[in-house]
């Protein structure tokens, strides 16, 4: 029934994060049933986000510029970095308007058995930003859940090499094995405020 074109993208939609092979064909019927506009206006936007978006030099986070719009607000303070896992998190500690540093994406964790060649990059880019004397203070926002352990523990090695940085902990009342994306945010608020 289904031509290998079709195979070819419901494999690719598949692949999605938390996507399964059930939701992959829904999602791909539902794509073909679309009217013509808005698939040209979705095959328009799609062609922008692969070819013209890159990652911000300093934080990684999805943009058209070379910074971000966080990394280049001269309002935002240089020396106080935030180490997130995904550009989720960033998103979501911004919702709480308490922040006024910097962020830093390692774009994942660091999980036995998997190939995070990515991380270890950023994590070796880290290291030099934080060798650079700009910065005075990282802030670690990691999930709370076990799987999120190693990291952190990778992170706190990292930072001690740098005792002139002062380091610090989201941690004040954000529940045990809590994603940062799914915590209210008046909690994180107060997490920020009251860190460890
Ligand atoms: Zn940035």
């Amino acid at each position: 029934m289904l031509i290998p074109l079709f195979k070819k993208i419901i494999d690719f939609l598949d692949s999605f994060p938390e996507i399964g092979p059930r939701q992959a064909m829904r999602l791909f019927f539902w794509l073909v049933k679309q009217e013509t506009k808005v698939k040209k206006q979705f095959l328009e936007n799609l062609k922008t986000l692969f070819e013209e978006v890159k990652f911000c030099q300093n934080c990684f986070f999805p943009t058209t510029e070379n910074l971000c719009s966080i990394c280049s607000n001269p309002k935002r303070k240089d020396e106080i970095l935030m180490v997130v896992a995904r550009e989720t998190d960033l998103l979501t500690i911004e919702t709480t308007k308490a922040f006024q540093g910097k962020y830093f994406i390692l774009g994942g964790l660091i999980l036995p058995f998997e190939d995070k060649s990515l991380i270890r990059e950023r994590l070796k880019i880290l290291e030099e930003l934080l060798n650079s004397k700009k910065i005075k203070e990282v802030i670690i926002a990691l999930p709370f859940t076990r799987e999120a352990e190693p990291t952190l523990k990778h992170l706190e090695i990292l930072i001690k090499k740098f005792p002139r940085i002062k380091f610090s902990k989201l941690a004040k009342g954000i529940p045990l094995g809590g994603e940062i994306e799914f915590i209210d945010p008046e909690t994180l608020k107060i997490a920020l405020t009251k860190r460890e």
